[in-house]
Parts: C-alpha cells; structure tokens; sequence
C-alpha cells in the first residue's frame, strides 16, 4: 500500500530500557490479543497498526493463538508487515508466546515442553513471515514439564537466531527467578516478564516487582484498562460494541461489572478527570509510575482508543496526595 509513517513518529513517546538489558521499548505497546483476528476487517486492523506507529508505539505483541480462530493474528498482522511495514522491520519489536492450547493432540496443548514451544515458533515465524521474533515468550508456567527443558528449548531458540530475546508470562515471582537462574546458565538473560496488572489486580507488587529487578528482567503488563472497566465505557451502561457483548470476547464478563466495581470505577473517574485526564489514561499513567515497569500493553478496538491512551503521556506524574485516593478508592 502507500502507508508512509508520521516524519514525527519519535517526538513524544519514551522509550524505557526493559530491565538490565540495552532494548527499549515504548511506554505504550500494543497487544494483539483482541480485535485482529479474521473477525475485524483488515482496514480497521491497518489503521489500528499504522496508527499505533505513527504514535511511536514500536512494540506489538502477539501470541501463536491470538485470533479468533487461532493463528489468526499472526496472519493478519505478518499480512499488514508485508503490505505496509515491511522497509521498518528493524524499527519494530515484535514478540509472540507458545504455552497456551494451540493445536490437536498432545503437543499442541500448550505448557512448556521442548516438543511444543519449538515447534509453535516455526509456526508462528511461518504465520508472520519473519526470520526471527524480537521476544518470545513461554505463555505460562507448566508443573508438567521441568523447567530446565523449557529453558533449554527458549535457549536453542535465541542461538538458532529464531528469537533475539526471551521473555516469560504469567510465571509466580518463584518460579520467575529459578527460570532466570537457568536461563542465565545457558548464556541467555531472561529479557522479560508479562503479568496481569492494574488499579484493581496489585498482585505483582507482591514480590514478582522485586524478583524482576533483583534478576534484571523487565517486566511489561497486561489488562492495564482491566479489558475495559478502566475507563468511562461503562459508566452509563453497556455499549452495545463493547467486549463484554462479543462472543468469545475475552474475559471481561458481566459479573465484573458490578455496582460495587463500578462504584470503584466512577470514583476514580472523578480523580482523573481532577487530573485532566481520561480514566484511561490515569489507569495507564499509573502502571507506568513505578520504574520496574517497562512498558505496558494496551488492547484496542479503535484507532481512536490508541489515540487517547497515547494522550496518557503528556501526564504521568502523581502527587502522594492522588495516589491515597486512588488507593482508597481502588482497595475498598
Ligand atoms: P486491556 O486492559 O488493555 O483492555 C483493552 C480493551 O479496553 C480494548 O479492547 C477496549 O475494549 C478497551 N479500551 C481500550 N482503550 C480504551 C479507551 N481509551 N476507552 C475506552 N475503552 C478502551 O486488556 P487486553 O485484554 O486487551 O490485553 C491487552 C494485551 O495484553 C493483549 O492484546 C495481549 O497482548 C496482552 N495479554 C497477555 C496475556 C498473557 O497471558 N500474557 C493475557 C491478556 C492480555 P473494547 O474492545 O470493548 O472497545
């Protein structure tokens, strides 16, 4: 196509050093997980792309299943690599994950087994068209399968130049630190961690934090809008195009919005917007306040949602005054 990106596209982001490491990543990145699959026309997906690069947000993150149906989004997104961004392949970051169901039978139910973290990334190089990933990620922790075997498959992965980097998701701060340990043994450094994190899921301050920074790893976090909650979208009801309504949209469900954490929502929509801010913005201004977080994720259904959490940037700083009250809010 004729995409030509924005003459200005590193003028505001930041770009913070991801752990120990001498990789940059953009404060925003962006996640793949929803909304690129073969259900969301390829225009929308493109815009949502260029929009995001334009913007300086050079990180995108997939995973082998990321769809619906699976493997779609690496398609999608190698089709829109081809098409359009392919002169500025040394400008992005792109990662993809093995260790969730994938395929049939026993080696494509995911988990951490030399068999199907090897494999999944031939086929996720194949999907994307790339010679190599930037990241790639074992996607869970598997009590099936001894660590040492995953590490020395992601290992093998970096030496036959498939991977530049490795990363791990979703592991618990015990386990992140004995794969940094073996990791590190086969000469490769455990570049990241991917948890959950947000206003209302603190858990990696529980320890994961320290652990990240003690084995100089990033750490990169997902749900930072909790799929959503953290904004104004729900305020005044449903909207009919929202995630809770798609089938297979995730895991946002109606539960989640109950009054008790829409009243969360609506007070700290109040703070925000003291702030001059969208609670979307605040709610990503605030993952990003603490250092050991690299950068964070966000999911998109709009280029304009890419455009307003980008707007998060021009404010990021918080008085210890807001962050009582955001906690006294959030934590009730
Ligand atoms: P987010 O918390 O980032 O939620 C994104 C959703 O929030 C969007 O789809 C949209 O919902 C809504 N949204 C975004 N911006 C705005 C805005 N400005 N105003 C109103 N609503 C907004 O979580 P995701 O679940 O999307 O996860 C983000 C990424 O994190 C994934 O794509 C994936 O890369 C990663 N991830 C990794 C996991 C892992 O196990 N490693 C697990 C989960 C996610 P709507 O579509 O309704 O408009």
């Amino acid at each position: 196509t004729s995409y030509t990106p924005a003459a200005d596209r590193y003028a505001t982001m930041p770009y913070r050093r991801c752990g120990a490491s001498g990789l940059k990543l953009p404060a925003l990145s962006l996640g793949l997980w929803h909304n690129f699959g073969d259900t969301t026309p390829i225009a929308r997906q493109r815009e949502m792309v260029t929009t995001a690069f334009d913007l300086g947000i050079t990180h995108f993150d997939l995973a082998n299943n990321y769809g619906p149906p699976y493997g779609s989004a690496e398609l999608n997104f190698g089709r829109l690599l081809r098409e359009d961004l392919k002169p500025y392949r040394d400008e992005l970051v792109i990662s993809s994950k093995a260790g969730w169901d994938m395929w049939p039978g026993p080696y494509g139910q995911g988990g951490g087994s030399r068999k199907h973290v090897l494999a999944s990334l031939d086929q996720s190089l194949k999907r994307l068209g790339l010679d190599y990933v930037d990241i790639f990620y074992s996607h869970r922790y598997d009590r099936d399968t001894p660590l040492e075997e995953t590490a020395r498959a992601l290992a093998q992965a970096v030496r036959q130049g498939k991977a530049l980097h490795i990363g791990i998701s979703s592991y618990s701060h015990g386990k992140t630190a004995e794969m940094a340990r073996l990791l590190k043994a086969e000469g490769v450094p455990l570049l990241i961690h991917q948890p959950s994190y947000n206003l209302l899921n603190r858990h990696i301050e529980g320890g994961l934090l320290d652990t990240l920074a003690e084995v100089g790893a990033g750490c990169i976090t997902f749900t930072a809008l909790a799929q959503g909650l953290l904004s104004d979208k729900y305020l005044a009801g449903i909207p009919a195009d929202a995630r809770v309504n798609r089938p297979g949209g995730g895991s946002l469900l109606p539960a989640h919005l109950s009054e008790a954490n829409l009243g969360k929502v609506r007070a700290l929509d109040g703070i925000a917007r003291r702030r001059g801010q969208s609670l979307a913005q605040m709610a990503l201004a605030w993952v990003l306040r603490d250092a050991r977080v690299t950068t964070t994720l966000i999911g998109a259904s709009s280029a304009a949602q890419i455009r307003e959490n980008v707007g998060a940037l021009s404010h990021l700083a918080f008085s210890a005054e807001e962050l009582a009250e955001i906690d006294l809010h959030a934590q009730e």
